[in-house]
């Protein structure tokens, strides 16, 4: 049996990226959300990657894709450009193999973001206003100082990182009938695709992006790698291009994605009060891009039981308590 395969990459890798990853990673509550359950009349889920050291899913990924290195590689270190939450995984994990770690960042990541890369000891390198600069910076950099490149989701070990999260799931919870999943480069998305589809064919993905910036619609409605311009989001964690040169995310959003819907910003903030309110859960935009889905008419329609990734809560305090609605 070959399953479904993308190039090198194989659902195996998500199994091997499982056992990698068991002591650093945590496997997360599936927690059940009873506003959400009650409005839509099935039970929903929320998959709490908020409780991952650092505050994200991204540890998975980076955490398959730096244990993979060779000692030698090891040594020097590695490099990456993020908007934030896979720089700081990144950074945590370099901390923790006592790795050099160098992380480009554009000019717009939130402050409270760069600091916490910066308090985990990694170099920051600030560059550029968009996330294609910054990349650009970092291959330079890759090159001259012989550092390995940590792609924040086009890359083998990072999506077989990030597809533990469906694994996960269906081994929590094998009735799921429909996955809400965040789409920005697509790596969380074909990580959870590869491993949901693999155990169980016929389940629905959902992706789900902003309204602006979304690249990976772009590029599916395109049949190819189209620049798309990124437009700052509330949801920092979403807008970003898809490099011409892809090589997994993009097929693999495109073939094992059912849909993938936007979510204007007014509704990823009616989300995050939402999370709070009634579920006490902290969220960033991004993290709220999936109950927001699920709280739009669009998720009536949806077959349940439901799962929802909570991918990330790297927001600043005071930015969430200025959230209108939160103090009626
Ligand atoms: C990176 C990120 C996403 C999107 O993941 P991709 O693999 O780039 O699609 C969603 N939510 C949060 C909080 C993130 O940090």
């Amino acid at each position: 049996m070959t399953g479904i395969r993308y190039d090198d990459l194989a659902f195996q890798d998500v199994r091997d990226a499982a056992v990698n990853i068991r002591d650093i990673a945590c496997v997360t509550p599936l927690k059940p959300s009873f506003s959400l359950s009650k409005r839509l009349g099935t039970n929903v889920y929320l998959k709490m990657e908020t409780m991952q050291d650092t505050g994200s899913f991204k540890i998975r990924g980076a955490a398959n894709k730096i244990l993979s290195l060779n000692e030698e590689e090891r040594a020097r270190g590695v490099v990456t450009a993020s908007s934030g939450n896979h720089g700081k995984s990144v950074a945590y994990m370099a901390k923790r193999l006592g790795i050099r770690a160098v992380i480009c960042l554009t000019e717009i990541v939130p402050e409270g973001k760069v600091n916490a890369i910066r308090d985990l000891g990694a170099e920051i390198v600030i560059h550029g206003s968009d996330q294609d600069i910054a990349s650009e910076k970092a291959h330079e950099i890759e090159k001259a100082e012989g550092l390995t490149f940590v792609s924040p989701f086009d890359d083998r070990h990072v999506i077989a990182g990030q597809g533990t999260i469906g694994l996960e799931i269906l081994e929590a919870r094998p009735e799921i009938e429909t996955l809400i999943v965040q789409v920005s480069g697509g790596g969380l998305m074909s990580g959870i695709a590869l491993a949901a589809r693999t155990l169980k064919p016929d389940i629905n993905l959902i992706g789900v992006s902003t309204l602006k910036g979304a690249a990976m619609i772009e590029c599916i409605r395109a049949g190819r790698i189209v620049p798309v311009e990124e437009i700052p989001s509330i949801a920092d964690a979403l807008p970003g291009p898809i490099q011409a040169d892809n090589r997994y995310t993009f097929p693999m959003c495109r073939d094992l994605v059912d849909k993938i819907l936007q979510v204007s910003d007014e509704q990823i903030e009616e989300a995050m009060v939402h999370a709070l309110k009634y579920e006490k859960i902290v969220l960033e935009g991004g993290g709220a891009a999936a109950i927001a889905l699920l709280l739009d008419d669009r998720a009536k329609n949806f077959k349940g039981p439901i799962a929802a990734i909570c991918s990330g809560d790297n927001v600043a305090a005071e930015k969430l308590l200025a959230l209108k609605g939160l103090i009626e």
